[in-house]
C-alpha cells in the first residue's frame, strides 16, 4: 500500500532562475513515475530580469542537470568568467583580481602563500598574482580550460561564466519540461493552510482553480509568497552590515573584446558591476537610498559607461530594483523551502545568489522529506543554509570594511564598522599569521578570502611558521619553477574573444 506521507507531488511556485534551476535539478534527481513536478508562473508579475555573473560550483550544477557547455553558452549568449577585478576598494583607483582557482601548488601540507610570504621577507620580488594561472589568463584577456593533468599548469585553471540569467532560466524549462515537469501559468491568489498540522495543502490560482501539492517550493522571489506571506516566516535584516539597498541596471552594448572577469568598482554610494555578455554588457550600481538618490544614481552609472567607453550604446532604459539584505528566519519550514530572492538576499558583489540556489537544491536531496512535514530534515537542512549565507556575508563585508577611502562617508562608516565575531577572527588570522582557516566547508574558501585581503590589507605581518621548514635554495628554485610555468602557459592561452567565435560557430 502506498505511504500516505510519502512526497509524490512537489509544486514550485515561481519561473524565475531558482523557479527553473529547482525543476530541472528535481527532474533529474527523480524519475518521471516517482515524482510529479509543477512549475506555477505568473505572466503577470514576471521576473527580477537581472543576474549574470556566477561561481564555479555552476559547472556541477549544468553537470547534473545534462546541460553541456556549449549549448549553454550559446542559449545564454554567456562568456567565460576567470574571477572578479576589484577597483578603487582599498584606495580609489587601486585595483586588484579575486581569481577563482588557487595561488600555486601546496607543499607538504602548507599552503603555497606561506611560501611566498617567506620569500618576500628576504626581498622577493614577484606577485602572487603570478602564481595564478586564473589571474594571468585573465589579465591577457585569454581563456583556457581546465586539464586533468596534474603536470600541466592548466590543472589548476577554474571557471565560471557570465550569462543572462533569464535565458538560462528558458533553457531549464525547456530541460525541465522534456522530462515531464508540468507547467501551469497562473497567479497565485491565496495560499490554503492544512487547519490539523499548518502545512500547505494547496494553493488558489486566478482561474478559480486549486492546485495540491505534498511539498512547495518557494520561488516567487523577493515577496516570498509561501514562506513569509503564508507561513509567516520573519526576515533577519542585515542592512547594519551591508547597508546597500537598492541598484540601477542599464544594458549597453557588447565590447569587441570581453574580459573573462566580472569588473566591481567601488563608488561613492557603493559599487558599480561590468559585466560581458556576447550579445550586450551588463551594467548597474548597487548604492546606499542614503547617500545617493535613484537619479544620481542612475547618472553616475551612465555618466562612468560613457566616460569608460565612450560612443558605447545604451540599449535600455535604466531599471531600478530595491531589496533588504537578510535571510528568512528558517528558509525551511513546515512542508516548504524557500530558494533565491524568497529566501534571502546578499547584493551580488560576489556573484553568490545563483550559487545559494544550487546549495540550496545539493541540501534538499540530501535532507528530502520523508513525509510533509519532518522537523529533523529541516533543522538539519536550515542550519547548514544559515552557516553559508553567513559566511558569505561576512565575506562581503570584509570588502566593505577594509578599505581606506577616507573622508567618504559611506566608506568611513564601513571601515568604524562593529563586524561579527567570526569576522575579527579571520581578520586577525590572516593578519598575524597569514593564515585563513574554516570552521565549515563553504564557497569560498583559502585562496578566495587571500586574493581579497591580499589586495585589500596588503601583506601580512606573519606567516605560517612550517613553510620555513624548506631551504632558501630550494625554495628559490621552487618558486622559479612555477613562476615561468605559469607564465608559459598563459601565454599559450588562446584569446577569449576566439574561444567565444569558436563555440558560437560551432553552435
Ligand atoms: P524572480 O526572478 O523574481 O522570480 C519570481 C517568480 O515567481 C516569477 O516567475 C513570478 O512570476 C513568480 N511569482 C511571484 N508571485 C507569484 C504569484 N502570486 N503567482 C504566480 N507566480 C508568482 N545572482 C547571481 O547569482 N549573480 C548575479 O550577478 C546577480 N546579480 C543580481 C543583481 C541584482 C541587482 C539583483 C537584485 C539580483 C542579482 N542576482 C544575481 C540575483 C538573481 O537575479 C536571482 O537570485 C535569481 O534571478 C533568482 O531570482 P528568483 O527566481 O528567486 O526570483
Amino acid at each position: 500500500m502506498e505511504d500516505p506521507g510519502k512526497i509524490s507531488h512537489v509544486v514550485i511556485v515561481g519561473g524565475g532562475t531558482a523557479g527553473w534551476m529547482s525543476a530541472a535539478f528535481l527532474s533529474r534527481m527523480f524519475p518521471q513515475r516517482q515524482m510529479r513536478i509543477t512549475v506555477v508562473e505568473s505572466a503577470e508579475i514576471g521576473t527580477v530580469g537581472v543576474g549574470e555573473a556566477t561561481v564555479p560550483s555552476i559547472l556541477f550544477f549544468n553537470q547534473f542537470v545534462g546541460v553541456d557547455e556549449p549549448t549553454m553558452m550559446s542559449a545564454s549568449q554567456g562568456s567565460f568568467k576567470l574571477g572578479i577585478e576589484f577597483v578603487g576598494w582599498s584606495d580609489p583607483g587601486a585595483r586588484y583580481l579575486h581569481p577563482f582557482g588557487a595561488f600555486g601548488a601546496p607543499m607538504e601540507g602548507v599552503s603555497f602563500h606561506a611560501y611566498w610570504l617567506r620569500a618576500r621577507r628576504r626581498g622577493y620580488k614577484a606577485e602572487l598574482a603570478e602564481f595564478s594561472l586564473n589571474s594571468l589568463a585573465a589579465q591577457g584577456g585569454r581563456f583556457d580550460w581546465h586539464v586533468d593533468d596534474p603536470h600541466d599548469p592548466r590543472s589548476g585553471m577554474v571557471h565560471a561564466y557570465h550569462f543572462d540569467a533569464s535565458l538560462y532560466a528558458q533553457l531549464l524549462r525547456r530541460v525541465s519540461e522534456g522530462r515531464g515537469v508540468r507547467r501551469v501559468e497562473r497567479t497565485i491568489r491565496g495560499v490554503n493552510l492544512d487547519p490539523v498540522d499548518g502545512t500547505i495543502a494547496s494553493l488558489a490560482l486566478d482561474d478559480g482553480e486549486t492546485l495540491a501539492g505534498d511539498f512547495f517550493i518557494d520561488c516567487s522571489g523577493f515577496r516570498g509568497l509561501l514562506i513569509g506571506q503564508a507561513l509567516g516566516m520573519g526576515y533577519e535584516d542585515w542592512s547594519e552590515y551591508l547597508p546597500a539597498n537598492r541598484a540601477v541596471a542599464v544594458p549597453s552594448a557588447r565590447y569587441e573584446d570581453p574580459v573573462p572577469y566580472t569588473r566591481a568598482t567601488a563608488e561613492r554610494a557603493g559599487w558599480r558591476w561590468r559585466i560581458p555578455l556576447q550579445h550586450r554588457t551588463g551594467n548597474g550600481y548597487v548604492y546606499v537610498a542614503d547617500q545617493i538618490s535613484d537619479d544620481e544614481a542612475a547618472g553616475s552609472l551612465l555618466a562612468a559607461l560613457a566616460a569608460e567607453h565612450p560612443g558605447n550604446e545604451i540599449l535600455a532604459d535604466p531599471r531600478f530594483l530595491r531589496f533588504t539584505t537578510g535571510r528568512r528566519t528558517r528558509s525551511r519550514h513546515k512542508n516548504c523551502v524557500s530558494l533565491g530572492l524568497a529566501s534571502g538576499f546578499l547584493e551580488p558583489l560576489e556573484s553568490t545568489s545563483i550559487h545559494l540556489v544550487q546549495f540550496g537544491l545539493m541540501k534538499l536531496a540530501a535532507s528530502f522529506p520523508r513525509a510533509k512535514d519532518d522537523p529533523v530534515a529541516t533543522d538539519f537542512y536550515n542550519r547548514i543554509m544559515a552557516d553559508e549565507m553567513e559566511q558569505i556575508r561576512d565575506f562581503l563585508i570584509y570588502h566593505y570594511h577594509a578599505n581606506r577611502r577616507v573622508g567618504e562617508p559611506l566608506w568611513d562608516r564601513m571601515r568604524a564598522l562593529a563586524i561579527p565575531e567570526s569576522l575579527r577572527e579571520k581578520i586577525d588570522l590572516y593578519r598575524t599569521r597569514g593564515q585563513v582557516i574554516f570552521p565549515h566547508q563553504s564557497i569560498f574558501v583559502e585562496p578566495n578570502w587571500l586574493a581579497v585581503m591580499m589586495g585589500q590589507h596588503g601583506e601580512p605581518e606573519g606567516y605560517d611558521p612550517l613553510a620555513d621548514r624548506m631551504d632558501d635554495r630550494q625554495l628559490a628554485e621552487y618558486l622559479q619553477h612555477m613562476r615561468i610555468a605559469c607564465r608559459q602557459a598563459a601565454d599559450r592561452m588562446p584569446s577569449h574573444a576566439s574561444v567565444l567565435e569558436r563555440l558560437a560557430a560551432a553552435a
